[in-house]
């Protein structure tokens, strides 16, 4: 597994069980945005006893670790991809329609607004979509 990502999960007292691990090494084997279900097909002759929910559960620690993210794709299923930058840097992720694999997106033309509408900006976020070069 990314060495990157059992460091950052050391610092946060993240306990690294069999399956969490299990999980992240099949997003760094897939090179994709996976679905729990995909996630599930694979660890389930491994982790007899887990179900779904575990999975989903797991996923969303991940997601609240920065080491996950969501990516939204047609279709109403949930996917998840890696994040590869640790950095704490404010960035987006393109995804590719095709093949599904998710890059980080350093650039963010965003204007840097403090507010709007009456509202107070806290955040944003935005998903990019595109081909990738293998793809094309
Ligand atoms: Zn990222
Ligand atoms: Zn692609
Ligand atoms: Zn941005």
């Amino acid at each position: 597994m990314n060495a990157d990502y059992l460091k950052k999960l050391k610092q946060d007292h993240f306990k690294i069980t069999p399956k969490r691990r299990a999980i992240l090494d099949l997003f760094d084997r897939e090179d994709k945005c996976l679905t729990p279900e995909t996630i599930w097909e694979h660890l389930k002759k491994t982790f007899k006893q887990s179900g779904l929910p575990g999975i989903y559960r797991n996923l969303e620690l991940f997601v609240k670790q920065g080491i996950l993210i969501r990516i939204d794709r047609e279709g109403r299923k949930r996917y998840y991809a890696l994040c590869h930058d640790h950095s704490g840097h404010h960035h987006h992720h393109i995804v590719c329609v095709e093949c599904g694999r998710v890059d980080d997106f350093p650039v963010c033309h965003f204007p840097d607004i403090k507010s709007t509408k009456g509202y107070k900006i806290l955040s944003h976020s935005m998903q990019i979509n595109g081909i990738c070069k293998s793809c094309q």
